[in-house]
């Protein structure tokens, strides 16, 4: 799977300063699933070192100033922006991370400055925003954000289901491709989006008929709006309790129980949801449940992330 990230992050001395900002979550982990392709708009347009720049909002214009001459270099970052979007143009990605805070790389996090020098909210850096706009449906997220347990699990989970889409898209689907697809990503869809979810379902239903192209067309739009929903404790017990519904003749009263309790426990933020997950896991290797074994939901990502052995990846 390839990533777009800041430069940066992975350890480049490319800042203004000559510096970086490794970010190890990416380096060391990610990393092994990943292949990256690095960007820096700055370094492109200005060097390294450089002087450092910000966002300024002139009448509703937002230009990009040096801080230390205060002479306007927009013209300059956007084209090299436009020259690093091209350079992702040509790469299958299945997500982007950003540097936080920066004029060119920040989402919603770069400041901005009024003319009389004090400052007014923050915005998408330069090269951010042309991210967004080209690639709406794209996975995206800021190393800063990623330091939330919740929001990681949310986006590691997004890239994988993006790049299973991805990889089903490429391999010349036929319509029960599409049935089976969807089937193993069903309740990993629910604990996302329970409308979508719904949706989605009626789209591989096709009761009105429409070609497959057409439905290919409007699954990829449900699944990857879906895939981008975030998750909640809520959701994810909801689904939770409608496995255990699979072992309702094989379980005993008390293991029922057992289950029972460790998803309130989790629903109560005392364990993890890797607890009730593995006992489902279990229950449904020891009764052979193969409809629940081949659900994404069960295994979204290489279990070595360890995402789901934090408390706080469930809100
Ligand atoms: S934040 Fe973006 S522009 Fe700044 S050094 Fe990192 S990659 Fe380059």
């Amino acid at each position: 799977m390839k990533l777009a990230i800041s430069a940066c992050l992975l350890g480049e001395n490319i800042r203004f300063d000559g510096g970086h900002k490794r970010d190890r979550f990416i380096t060391d982990q990610l990393s092994d699933f990943s292949e990256f392709i690095p960007f820096c708009p700055e370094d492109l347009a200005f060097g390294t070192p450089r002087p450092s720049v910000r966002l300024v909002n002139i009448q509703g214009d937002i230009r990009v100033h040096s801080n230390k001459t205060g002479d306007d270099l927009t013209d300059a970052l956007q084209q090299t922006s436009r020259n690093e979007l091209s350079k992702l143009d040509s790469q299958s990605l299945c997500g982007i991370i950003f540097k936080s805070k920066s004029p060119s790389c920040g989402m919603k996090s770069a400041k901005m400055y009024l003319e009389n020098g004090f400052t007014e909210g923050k915005e998408d850096g330069v090269f951010a925003r042309l991210c967004r706009e080209r690639y709406p449906l794209l996975p995206m997220e800021e190393e800063g954000r990623l330091e939330d347990a919740w929001l990681r699990e949310n986006f590691v989970m997004q890239i994988f289901a993006y790049d299973a889409y991805e990889q089903f898209k490429a391999s010349s689907p036929a319509m029960a491709d599409l049935v089976r697809f969807h089937t193993v990503h069903k309740f990993m869809l629910q604990a996302k989006d329970e409308k979508l979810y719904r949706e989605l379902g009626n789209i591989v239903g096709n009761r009105e008929g429409f070609s497959f192209e057409a439905i290919l067309g409007m699954y990829e739009l449900g699944f990857k709006t879906a895939i981008s929903r975030k998750s909640s404790i809520k959701k994810t017990r909801n689904v939770l309790e409608h496995l255990v519904g699979f072992f309702k003749k094989e379980l005993t009263k008390s293991e029922k129980e057992t289950l029972h309790t460790q998803i309130s426990d989790y629903a109560n933020k005392i364990i993890p949801l890797i607890v009730p997950l593995s006992t489902i896991h279990l229950y449904a290797q020891k009764y052979k449940t193969t409809y629940l074994l081949d659900q994404t939901f069960l295994n979204p990502y290489p279990k070595t992330l360890a995402l789901r052995s934090h408390i706080n990846s469930g809100k």
